[in-house]
């Protein structure tokens, strides 16, 4: 399984079953999908799916196709001279691409990123923006 990250424009989503509609284009690929989050950003509605690896191709398309955003991997920047090493963002994120080291600075991996974005609103100082 691989975790992805989409977001559901809010213009998407007028009604209840406008979200049904987009989780049956998972569905349709007849596998098991599980949710492991579900926020708000600026920009719509983020869902986090745990996805069998070998889907991921023909289930990014699907999203595609339904005018879902497949967010890329790496895609924010922190400023560490705004960084006052809070934590916030820490605990949001889901993959520990956000962490603080021994001496309780923060620490950005981008490879371990998903671009999902739960940590930009979450910093007090603004230090966190997408790329
Ligand atoms: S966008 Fe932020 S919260 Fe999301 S995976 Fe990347 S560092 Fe973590
Ligand atoms: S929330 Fe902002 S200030 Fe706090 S540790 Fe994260 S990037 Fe730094």
């Amino acid at each position: 399984m691989t975790v992805i990250n989409v977001t559901l424009p809010f213009g998407l989503i007028k009604k209840v079953d406008d979200y049904s509609k987009i989780i049956n284009v998972i569905l349709e690929q007849q596998i098991s999908v599980n949710i492991l989050k579900f926020s708000t950003g600026r920009s719509g509605i983020n869902l986090l799916l745990d996805i069998p690896e070998d889907k991921i191709n023909s289930i990014t398309e699907a999203l595609k196709k339904n005018k879902v955003i497949v967010n890329k991997k790496g895609r924010v920047i922190v400023d560490i001279e705004k960084c006052i090493d809070c934590g916030a963002c820490v605990s949001l994120c889901p993959t520990d691409a956000l962490h603080l080291d021994e001496k309780g600075l923060l620490e950005y991996s981008l490879e371990r990123c998903l671009g999902c974005g739960l940590c930009i609103d979450a910093c007090p100082r603004g230090a966190i923006e997408e790329t």
